[in-house]
């Protein structure tokens, strides 16, 4: 019995052959269709078939199933086979006739553009094969082959599968059905770029408009890599491909063993600090390439495609990796000391502390109920659950300088995650269970860990973030928003805050500005306000848009003022007190010990990159 494993290399491949092939047609590419044809061959008796409800790493039921249609079985010799549905995505072939071979014939309607569902037009395509290629039950361990029959202006494909000849895309092979499911295959107009990164080829294909230019792209990419995967000394596969999708929608990205799909809205890459947070979905998607994909919880992979797969582990899968996506923008050098403090204090520990859901549920929780919480979120769910990816990276945070302090520098997280790698090297065919990672952990610093992560894990208790930073020599401190001045020539004047709390926020409606979410015991909460309610007037003001809103707040700081609501069409008044807005910070501690400060700089060392003219220490800005 073949075991579970997502590793391929292209190699492997070459001049392979399968007994299950698709057949991939895209005349109907305008009308968002491919005609699909699956052969299956050495079938003796009745097979079972089913479409995965799901893609791994998205935690959502999606129902791929929904977009198959014209579904028609045959035998080898064109007699017509009977199809019986068992469940929604899964049904049987009656085959008793003397042909081994079955083929089925289906279209697949792919009009849902995101990275995780697939969509093709007249222009390009970005397929997810785990959207319609079914697996044969009980030949999952079978190579599965992908020919793709395009039109003449898509020649340049993007894909982790593997050509079947030397050189040619139009023939893709994959180990097993997990490799299938787990790599998407980006088609464009466009060239695929190739460069080298730590000695690795690496592959970059772009849909949409960029905003940056190929050359800086892939030095940022390769910068990513290089520093990657020197912690982890070297890299794990022998092509990888960075898939890119620049529409006025995207935002996010969906990880794979060999490749990684990250969008982002072109039009909002236009100040440091959103560039500096694509650059970091971009370590994210990338740092998944060892922690997810590999180093993964017992539950995730192998996988059940047919229903939900729990785990109360995404902190490890997303929580590790979004503390290293911000430690990689500072190790890589796309930022500095003091914005990566800044980072921190702000967009991740504010954001959580202002969140009252890491109060009322565990992250562990967090990440079991991720199907009906994170995937299903709504306006009210800051206020119920933590955020896995914000707490876990926290989480993190807070056991790595724990471990720094604990060992006066001699160990760090790095020294988990590199014995996590270990780990996996060891037994790919399985993931780890918390008892095992704690154990891990445990094992390679020397240092007990257990009874402080459980209850991070597993309580709602405050995280020990002023204890830990003290330790380092930082301090946590909230400020109000400073009032901004404007110098103008020789004179200057004070402007009211730009922020102001009220706990709730708001986006412009129709001639109104509606409420969107409302933090639970803040004064927007106190005053009554709810999610989906216009605001009309504030002090007697009539509003339109949010600026104004807060315009008006700003002038009455500390002071009740009347509010004209509007909840399904009927108005209300009330009255609200705005409170001024604060902002957290990371700052030194005047008097810390030596022993803070080595361990405060042990946390940011940044590592050396070796190139082409010597070595340099990553500092640029
Ligand atoms: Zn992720």
């Amino acid at each position: 019995m073949k075991r579970y494993s997502i590793e391929q290399s292209d190699k492997q491949l070459l001049g392979s052959s399968a007994n299950i092939h698709y057949v991939l047609r895209f005349d109907r590419a305008a009308a968002h269709l491919i005609d699909i044809q699956l052969r299956i061959e050495n079938v003796a008796g009745p097979i079972e078939l089913y479409l995965p409800v799901w893609t791994p790493g998205s935690y959502k039921i999606r129902d791929f199933i929904t977009n198959v249609g014209d579904l028609y079985a045959t035998d080898g010799n064109g007699k017509p086979l009977r199809i019986e549905w068992l469940s929604k995505n899964r049904f049987r072939i009656e085959h008793t006739s003397s042909s081994s071979t079955v083929e089925l014939r289906y279209c697949y309607f792919a009009h849902e553009r995101s990275v995780r569902t697939s969509f093709v037009n007249r222009w390009h395509a970005f397929l997810m094969p785990g959207n319609f290629c079914f697996a044969i039950a009980g030949r999952e361990y079978e190579p599965y082959h992908l020919h793709l029959h395009l039109p003449p202006h898509w020649q340049s494909v993007a894909t982790a599968l593997s050509p079947v000849t030397p050189n040619n895309t139009d023939i893709l092979g994959a180990l097993n059905y997990d490799i299938l499911v787990d790599s998407p295959i980006q088609i464009s107009p466009d060239p695929v770029h190739h460069f080298s990164a730590a000695g690795v080829l690496h592959q970059l294909s772009i849909l949409g408009e960029s905003p940056f230019t190929i050359p800086w792209l892939i030095e940022q990419l390769q910068r990513i890599v290089e520093v990657e995967a020197q912690l982890f000394g070297g890299l794990p596969y022998d092509r990888y491909v960075f898939m890119l999708h620049f529409f006025p929608d995207s935002r996010g990205g969906l990880e794979h063993a060999r490749s990684s799909v990250s969008g982002w809205d072109p039009a909002s890459l236009t100040d440091s600090e959103e560039i500096q947070r694509f650059l970091t979905l971009l370590a994210h998607e990338f740092f998944h390439v060892w922690n997810g994909k590999r180093i993964r919880p017992i539950e995730l992979g192998p996988f059940d495609y047919n229903r939900e797969n729990y785990t109360s582990m995404l902190w490890l899968a997303e929580g590790l990796t979004s503390y290293y996506n911000d430690l990689f923008l500072y190790r890589c050098g796309f930022v500095s000391e003091k914005s990566f403090l800044r980072i921190l204090a702000q967009e991740r520990i504010q954001r959580f502390l202002e969140q009252p859901g890491h109060r009322k549920m565990s992250v562990a929780d967090s990440s079991f109920l991720a199907w009906v919480k994170l995937y299903r979120s709504n306006a009210d769910s800051p206020n119920r659950f933590p955020s896995y990816y914000l707490k876990g990276s926290l989480i993190f945070l807070l056991l790595d300088l724990f471990l720094i302090q604990k060992s006066g520098g001699k160990v760090s997280l790095d020294t988990v995650v590199q014995a996590l790698w270990q780990r996996y090297q060891q037994n790919p065919a399985e993931g780890i269970t918390e008892a095992e990672f704690i154990a891990i952990a445990e094992v390679s610093t020397g240092i007990s860990v257990e009874s402080l992560l459980s209850q991070w894990l597993h309580t709602t208790d405050p995280l020990p973030f002023e204890a830990l930073f003290k330790g380092i020599g930082l301090q946590l401190t909230q400020r109000p928003v400073e009032p901004e001045t404007i110098e103008l020539g020789d004179t200057h004047f004070t402007m009211p805050p730009a922020k102001v709390w009220t706990g709730m926020t708001l986006k412009e409606g129709k001639n109104s500005v509606v409420v969107e979410k409302v933090i639970e015991g803040s004064p927007a909460d106190v005053a009554g306000i709810g999610v989906e309610d216009a605001i009309i007037t504030i002090a007697g003001h009539r509003v339109y848009t949010p600026t104004q809103a807060i315009a008006q707040f700003a002038r009455h700081l500390h002071q009740p003022v009347s509010i004209t609501g509007s909840c399904d069409g009927k108005l209300y008044t009330t009255q609200l007190t705005p409170e001024p807005a604060t902002e957290y910070f990371l700052e030194p501690l005047s008097n810390a010990p030596d022993q803070a400060r080595h361990c405060y700089h042990r946390w940011l060392e940044r590592p050396v990159r070796h190139t082409h003219s010597g070595t340099e220490v990553l500092l640029r800005c």
